[in-house]
């Protein structure tokens, strides 16, 4: 071919593409949305409108997410995530975190972090500033620390008294607690935690903490926080934070800060997340199997439920074992459609509470709507 017939070949194609250029540009973007977990004291809510303001002002997906959640991070009375998180059992506060960030395709995570409020930073640290995936323990607090993190005590007293509770609840076959009264102290029957009693020894703890602490010594509770976000130019990002199971063993890590367990997005599909019993999620490897579930051409709220099935299924549906399990899955596709879904209507500790999650959408404000679910509780 010659040079001129090349050249004006070039000139044709480019012409004709003209039009399409122009229906391109024209094409509207996806609307923008974020998604959260619901979280105590309206935290998913809070954690979706800072997101969405961040987006709108045209901000980084990540960056705004990271945001979102940075203030249920440091808000102390959230007891399940960053600062005042319930601690270990041995009293001590570790946090597990993770980031995905869409357009580059990038992830970050820390897990059984300890010291630090806000694991989320430490996890985009993690993955902007190394060329590794994941920090845990000791090595986590030291990148922490060398990228101008504070080192601070993250037990809050409240969350201190709790694992107190925790701690004399814990007795041996002849109902003995090294918490309670001495060997040689006269024989006392056993007994679980009283109000009254420990009314008598935290005087300045309200009621309310009080029974939320004998509640939580013998349901051992879960929470954290995940957040998913689309912009208008189909971006997308997500982050996940906790503190974890309540009274773990030291050093146990949930699914959190596991890329592909209770985080993972691919924007050109969508992203999911995860909040409840992380070992249960971990065996379905959640995140993952919602997202390639929607890559397969499910709905999101098909996707959610599909991976909530196959929890169920690794307990051959036993609704008895099943019923001590609270998990739930969040997705948010690319073109804006989102679903939440719980294995059980409602909570198995606060059983009024119905399953829900927080959204925020450029034209419905930030608000929490109703999960599906797989399962209703009887009670
Ligand atoms: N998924 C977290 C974990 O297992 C806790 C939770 O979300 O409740 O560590």
């Amino acid at each position: 071919m010659s040079k001129i017939n090349w050249s004006r070949r070039s000139v044709m194609l480019g012409a004709a593409a003209l039009p399409m250029i122009r229906m391109v540009s024209a094409k509207p973007g996806p609307p923008a949305v974020v998604i959260s977990s619901a979280n105590r004291f309206d935290g998913g809510v809070n954690c979706c409108a800072k997101a969405m303001e961040l987006i709108k002002a045209g901000a980084d997906t990540l960056d705004a997410v990271v945001a979102g959640v940075n203030i249920v991070e440091l808000d102390p009375r959230d007891s399940s995530v960053g600062y005042g998180g319930l601690p270990n059992e041995d009293g001590v506060v570790q946090l597990d975190s993770s980031v995905v960030h869409g357009p580059s395709r990038r992830m970050g995570a820390v897990g059984a972090i300890e010291g630090i409020k806000t694991p989320s930073k430490v996890a985009k640290r993690v993955m902007e500033d190394t060329d590794h995936m994941m920090l845990v323990g000791a090595g986590a607090l030291k990148f922490a620390k060398a990228e101008g993190f504070q080192e601070e005590n993250l037990l809050t007293e409240e969350s201190r008294l709790q694992w107190l509770v925790w701690k004399r609840s814990q007795r041996d076959r002849d109902g003995h607690s090294n918490w309670g009264p001495g060997l040689d102290a006269p024989p006392e029957p056993p007994k679980t935690a009283n109000l009254e009693e420990l009314k008598r020894e935290f005087p300045w703890a309200s009621d309310e903490l009080l029974l939320e602490a004998i509640q939580n010594a013998y349901h051992p509770p879960h929470g954290t926080i995940n957040c998913i976000a689309l912009n208008e130019k189909g971006e997308m990002s997500a982050v996940t934070t906790t503190s974890g199971l309540a009274w773990k063993i030291s050093g146990r890590v949930g699914d959190s800060p596991i890329v592909g367990g209770g985080l993972w997005l691919d924007q050109d599909v969508g992203g999911a997340g995860s909040t409840g019993r992380g070992e249960e999620n971990l065996r379905v490897c959640g995140a993952h199997t919602v997202v390639e579930n929607m890559r397969r051409g499910m709905a999101p709220k098909e996707a959610v439920l599909d991976a909530l099935e196959r929890v169920a299924r690794n307990f051959n549906q036993d609704r008895k074992r099943l019923e001590a399990i609270d998990l739930k899955f969040y997705a948010l596709r690319k073109d804006g459609e989102y679903a939440g879904a719980s294995l059980w209507n409602k909570s198995s500790v606060e059983a009024r509470q119905v399953a829900q999650f927080a959204v925020c959408t450029t034209d419905g404000g930030s608000r929490q709507e109703n999960a599906v679910f797989l399962y209703a509780r009887s009670s």
